[in-house]
């Protein structure tokens, strides 16, 4: 198995081991792309060696990926790794329930698709384990420091990492011919690959995140959307037989008693059923915090980024997790990355995983792009903090009462079962003149003739002027919302 390598530190052993790929991080992309790998490698006369390097082997207990939508589950069943769902308590997901003002609409995947909702760590256990079973693939506990670059070239030869236990060597060397990096949203390398060509994650809002238990959602096996009034939505989803996960958006700054915001704000506008669940979970425990990154798919490859590596999953592109689209977008990765590098007899022949890359970039695009820009329009819109988006908000609740395709179409591009960023453009079009609609035509409460009582009053034809001038500014804001997400998907550069 092993070759000699010499390596440049001091501090590296004299004999290193030289794969074709290392993959750094066996989160959910990368611990699939090994797995994916060995089909790469039953095709070729070499067997190919791959090394995935993790710095904890141990079950991760994270509040992140914990709804596997349908097209993730589709995902994973082209990869072979469909069982992973099995024997780990896992719940069939048959759609969403979106609750504004106490009233449900139901949203169901269409065609009785179903997705997946379970204890993150335990799903990631299942993919590692298919990655261990993989003949190709060897599993190593370290953690990786650095990207060894040749002083030369400045190409990526591997890395250096240090093993856990008693084997340990500081910094140990692994060359390979290719390097994948996957080590999730905090991506220490994400810079150094990218290189001037990188864009910074933008933080969006925070995710504090609890457990309830046994709790009864509005709609059983239903992820649940409440809106909610000053905040952004709150999610909640059953991940085993007596836990739901609450997460609740919350924007920046994070303020010092979320407990308090929590209680005081935020729960008395979620249904009845949640209120004794969430105060005994928040006595409990402490609310686990993430932040909700939006980070836009740079193109790799060429002369644009580091030769010899390549970014893949949340070290790539991120998504607001509102849709829950994280892991479908990575599966979806790396079934393509696994088709595009069948064709590849040399992984270190750069010019060939240039134009891999640039067709995957292209290619990934239908369900990416779809995703990306579905959760952080949607977030931008349940998450509604001016008057504008606000009729945004009002506007889509609606249109999602009309059912129909109104329901089917949203619904199919959230859970990456269409991947098509111009229905998404035709339905996030609809809700802004629909809310328009709603503006002229929906009652408002408003007390009539000095009385206190509030009646429901349709707007007067003196009032039309105005609201077409608020038409107009709310059809302005859709496009600020949509447009420039847009931008960051077709940009070439
Ligand atoms: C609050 C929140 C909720 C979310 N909920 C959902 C959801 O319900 N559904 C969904 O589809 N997506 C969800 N996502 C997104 C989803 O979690 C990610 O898209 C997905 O986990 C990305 O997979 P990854 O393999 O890129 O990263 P990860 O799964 O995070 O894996 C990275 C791996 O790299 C390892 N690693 C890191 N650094 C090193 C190092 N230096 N050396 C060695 N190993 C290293 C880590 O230990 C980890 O195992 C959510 C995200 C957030 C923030």
């Amino acid at each position: 198995m092993s070759e000699p390598s010499s390596s440049s530190s001091s501090s590296s052993p004299m004999w290193s081991i030289h794969y074709d790929i290392i993959i750094v991080g066996a989160g959910v992309a990368g611990s699939a792309l090994a797995h994916a790998l060995q089909s790469v490698s039953d095709k070729r006369s070499k067997p190919l060696r791959v090394c995935l390097l993790e710095r904890s082997l141990s079950e991760p207990d994270r509040i992140v990926g914990e709804l596997l939508q349908p097209g993730g589950m589709a995902a994973l069943k082209k990869l072979g790794m469909e069982s992973c769902t099995d024997g780990i308590d896992a719940i069939p997901v048959h759609g969403y329930a979106v609750v504004l003002n106490g009233k449900p609409v139901h949203i169901p995947y269409p065609d009785a698709r179903e997705g997946r909702s379970f204890h993150h760590g335990r799903f990631i256990q299942a993919l590692r384990a298919k990655a261990k079973q993989a003949k190709c693939v060897e599993v190593i506990e370290a953690s990786v420091s650095e990207l060894i670059e040749c002083p030369v070239t400045g190409r990526i030869l591997g890395v250096r990492a240090t093993r856990k236990g008693e084997h340990q060597v500081e910094k140990e060397a692994f060359f390979a011919d290719l390097t994948v990096v996957a080590d999730g949203c905090f991506s220490n390398f994400r810079s150094t690959v990218m290189g001037s060509t990188g864009v910074k994650p933008a933080l969006k809002s925070y995710f504090a995140g609890a457990i309830l238990e046994d709790v009864e959602l509005p709609i059983k096996h239903h992820g649940t959307v409440c809106l909610v009034k000053g905040h952004g939505p709150v999610l909640m989803y059953q991940i085993g037989t007596r836990d739901t996960r609450i997460l609740l958006d919350i924007k920046p700054p994070l303020p010092s008693n979320i407990k308090e915001v929590v209680i005081n704000e935020i729960l008395p506008q979620l249904p009845s059923s949640i209120h004794l669940p969430l105060h005994q979970a928040l006595e409990k425990d402490r609310l686990r915090r993430m932040p909700n990154s939006f980070l836009p798919p740079a193109e790799q490859g060429g002369s644009h980024t580091k030769e010899g590596v390549v970014l893949l999953g949340d070290a790539w592109n991120m998504r607001h997790p509102l849709t829950g689209g994280g892991m479908t977008v990575a599966l979806g990765d790396v079934v393509q990355l696994r088709d595009l590098l069948s064709d590849i007899p040399d992984f270190s022949d750069w010019k060939a995983i240039s134009r891999v890359l640039h067709t995957w970039h292209w290619r990934r695009k239908p369900l990416s792009s779809t995703i990306n820009i579905l959760s952080v329009a949607l977030y931008d819109l349940f998450g509604a903090d001016d008057e504008y988006l606000d009729i945004l908000r009002v506007g889509c609740f609606k249109y999602f009462e009309l059912g129909g395709e109104c329901i089917n179409g949203p619904v199919s591009l959230l859970a990456g079962i269409a991947e098509d960023p111009y229905l998404l453009f035709r339905h996030f079009f609809s809700v802004a003149f629909y809310s328009i609609w709603i503006l002229f035509t929906q009652p408002r409460m408003r007390s009539v003739d000095g009385s206190e009582k509030l009646v429901p009053v349709r707007p007067s034809f003196a009032e039309y002027p105005s609201l077409v001038m608020r038409g107009f500014i709310c059809i302005w804001t859709a496009c600020v919302v949509f447009l420039p997400l847009m931008w960051t998907e077709i940009r070439w550069w």
